[in-house]
């Protein structure tokens, strides 16, 4: 579609690379109206009730309730679900249903992350975001009906345990048990859950726990849903460097009760689905990484027009403007392979779990997390003092440099997903050439 077709325009749109190049002056086959709706309702929403108060909540670890609540009611907590999952509602901004596609998706997640602190957006509901897609791919119908309702409305909250103490990136070496008891209507669980995301807050926890005693390794591990007011369960804050408000939690289990019809899926088949669980996790890190990349750049190009020294802007030095020129390429290269993998998403829907793109998310993660570390090194540069101290013009990215070490961390770390990208290709080429 042409940009004289279009009857809207985006809200925003500061100088080239501050913001993404659809919503500025370049034309994309990949937005429509609809998309652009969305980008200013939730941009309005977000500069009006959230963004204001992050600093605030971040400080104070935490986002109140009537916050979670209206953004709730926005329809923003698991927007893309099914009609019948959202109690009938619209979707944000009235998007017909029709219309939503992977690209909404993503707009939610480039708005929210251009907040100064990622802890709120956390807060605000990341955790159901990565364990409820568990809930809709693997539950049963009673399942969905049961809790994704609930969770939409802002009722009740779902936080995702995989990491413990002693597994995090060999998620087959988990050490959490369920046991079924003798009479085979519950699991008894024990073991602990480490760096759980809104664990505090959450209501339930999507868990994956080792349900069989003789199969070890990636078999005999299962999906439970466990109600985190079982008796037996202790939770604890961890203090992290950042993301202060989302909650970080250890959960302990100790003989927790669990009724044997919440697990989900096939017993001893949880493997897979924790796998499969976590190719949107990484869609969704990689495009907030790159737009808390962006708020970098934004950031320190502001201040390099401002910041005057040996009596001239910093920007006229021609150092400097190479290190937006090293910003800007990185971004805008790393944001338009994300858009192609997410276009091909959107024309073939199944397509998110093959090793196909599986592999290209998993280093699109990884480059994602790399170009954040670079802009924020170099933003913080040139920001001199000011990118190290945690108020004045050089806080938000002072900000970015702690919070974004756990995008580089969750949902699959570096070296683990570079590894994992290259091996699903070989393991590609290999079924290609014995055909
Ligand atoms: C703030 C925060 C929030 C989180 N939220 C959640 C959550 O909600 N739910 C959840 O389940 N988990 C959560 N996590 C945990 C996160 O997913 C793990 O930290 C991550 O999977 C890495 O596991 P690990 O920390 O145990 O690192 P390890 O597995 O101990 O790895 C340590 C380092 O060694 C590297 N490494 C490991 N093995 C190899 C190898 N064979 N070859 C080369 N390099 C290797 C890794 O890449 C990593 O850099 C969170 C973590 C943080 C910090």
């Amino acid at each position: 579609m042409q940009r004289k077709d279009r009857n809207v325009t985006a809200r925003g749109g500061g100088p080239p690379f501050t913001e993404q190049a659809w919503a500025g002056s370049l034309e994309s086959p990949y937005y429509r109206e609809s998309h652009i709706k969305l980008r200013n309702y939730i941009r309005q929403y977000l500069e009006s009730e959230v963004f204001p108060y992050a600093e605030e909540w971040e400080l104070k670890g935490e986002v109140p309730r009537q916050a979670y609540d209206v953004h709730a009611a926005k329809g923003f907590i698991l927007p893309g679900l099914p009609r019948k999952y959202r109690n009938g509602k619209n979707l944000p901004a009235d998007i017909p249903d029709e219309e939503w596609d992977l690209f909404h998706s993503l707009i939610i997640t480039e708005e929210t992350s251009r907040s100064p602190h990622m802890g709120p957006i956390w807060g605000l509901g990341s955790a159901n975001t990565i364990s409820c897609p568990a809930i809709l791919n693997f539950g049963t119908e009673e399942q969905r009906m049961k809790y994704l309702p609930d969770v939409h409305s802002g009722k009740i909250r779902f936080c995702l345990g995989i990491t413990e103490p002693e597994a995090g990136s060999d998620v087959s070496s988990i050490r959490s048990t369920a046991k079924l008891s003798s009479d085979g209507k519950h699991f008894i669980v024990n073991g602990s859950k480490k760096w759980i995301t809104n664990g505090i807050w959450a209501d339930y926890i999507v868990s994956a726990v080792r349900t069989s005693s003789t199969a070890s390794g990636a078999s005999g591990i299962s999906l439970l849903i466990i109600p985190l007011s079982s008796p037996g369960i202790t939770r604890r804050r961890i203090a992290n460097s950042g993301v202060h408000a989302s909650g970080s939690t250890f959960i302990l289990f100790s003989d927790v009760v669990v009724p044997r019809e919440n697990l989900l899926g096939e017993e001893n088949k949880g493997f897979k689905m924790v796998m499969s669980n976590f190719n949107p996790e990484r869609l969704h890190l990689a495009g907030s990484a790159l737009q808390m990349a962006r708020t970098c750049y934004r950031e320190a190009y502001g201040h390099a027009l401002r910041r005057k020294t040996f009596g001239k802007a910093l920007i006229e030095n021609q150092v400097m403007r190479a290190k937006f020129a090293g910003m800007a390429r990185m971004i805008e290269s790393a944001h338009a392979w994300m858009e192609q993998i997410v276009w091909h998403i959107v024309q073939h829907p199944r397509s998110e779990q093959t090793a196909d793109v599986g592999a290209r998310l998993a280093l699109l993660k990884v480059q994602s997390g790399k170009v954040l570390e670079y802009c924020c090194r170099e933003a913080q540069q040139v920001f001199g003092g000011l990118g190290y101290s945690k108020e004045g013009p050089g806080r938000v990215v002072e900000q970015i440099s702690r919070d974004l070490r756990v995008l580089v961390v969750g949902g699959g770390s570096e070296e683990i997903l570079d590894d994992l990208g290259i091996k699903l290709t070989l393991s590609l080429a290999q079924s290609k050439a014995s055909l």
